[in-house]
């Protein structure tokens, strides 16, 4: 436990030294290497669901049929073999909705969902390997698409790990209804406070009240997002932002302007 407790990443990393691969490659392939089944079911409640066979490390991965795209299923393969693999995360089988499958926020409630989802991510797209590709392009919505689809990853998963490699000053916002639901920024974006409600200067915004446009982009004033004082300078953002019908949600990233 403590500071020695490994990361989800880490464990990730570790199970792609042990079979000498850089990266998964075909995710159902890599599942059953380590005892997984992997099996197409018409589910209406589950997005993913772990099946374990008693007392071996063996097991089955149910995942729902009808998930169209191809990057999402395979993550949801991937948040299944974090469960199966990660300390902690029981022996009773577990099923996993596609808002657990789309949880980063680290919420006691859904600490193991977040540190499922860390874990493919790294499993699917690991951080070195994605650096080589975002140091030396803008880190914008349609790159992580890319990225996602060339990796078979989620676009969420991937879009976050690009805000944590690139050397940009970058954030991303992940909105339900007008409601900031959850933000994660990377280190040198600074310290700050989001709005709780989106503004109806931000792209995002904007997206929600006309969804005949699924994605815009453009410069904001930084409090349009979050809360500054007075006394702070106020600098400008670049705003990319893509509304999401699935989910009904709007995912930004942000980027300051030096
Ligand atoms: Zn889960």
């Amino acid at each position: 436990m403590g500071s020695f407790e490994r990361t989800p990443e880490e464990y990730a990393t570790e199970l792609l030294g042990y079979f000498e691969m850089p990266r998964v490659g075909d995710v159902n392939s890599f599942a059953k290497m380590i005892g997984l089944k992997v099996r197409e079911v018409p589910s209406q409640t589950f997005d993913g669901a772990l099946i374990r066979v008693p007392n071996k490390l063996k097991g089955v991965v149910a995942v729902r049929e009808t998930i169209r795209e191809s990057g999402k299923k395979a993550f949801t393969v991937a948040h299944e073999i974090g469960h199966f693999v990660l300390p902690g995360h029981g022996t009773a089988d577990c099923s996993c909705t596609a808002k657990d499958i789309n949880s980063w926020q680290a919420h006691v409630s859904r600490q193991k969902e977040v540190s499922a989802n860390r874990f493919a991510s790294e499993l699917l797209l690991p951080a070195r390997s994605l650096y080589e590709i975002v140091s030396h392009r803008k880190a914008t919505l349609a790159l992580a698409q890319e990225i996602a689809n060339e990796h078979q990853t989620s676009l969420t998963a991937t879009a976050i790990k690009c805000v944590d490699v690139t050397d940009e000053a970058c954030a991303l916002v992940w909105s339900i209804n007008n409601h900031i639901e959850w933000t994660h920024k990377n280190d040198s974006f600074w310290p700050f406070i989001p709005k709780t409600r989106l503004d109806q200067n931000s792209c995002a915004g904007r997206l929600f009240l006309d969804h005949s446009q699924p994605a815009a982009e453009g410069e904001v004033e930084a409090d349009v997002w979050l809360c500054l004082d007075n006394n702070s300078d106020k600098p400008t953002l670049w705003e990319d932002s893509l509304f999401l019908p699935y989910y009904n949600a709007v995912l930004s990233i942000l980027t300051i302007e030096f």
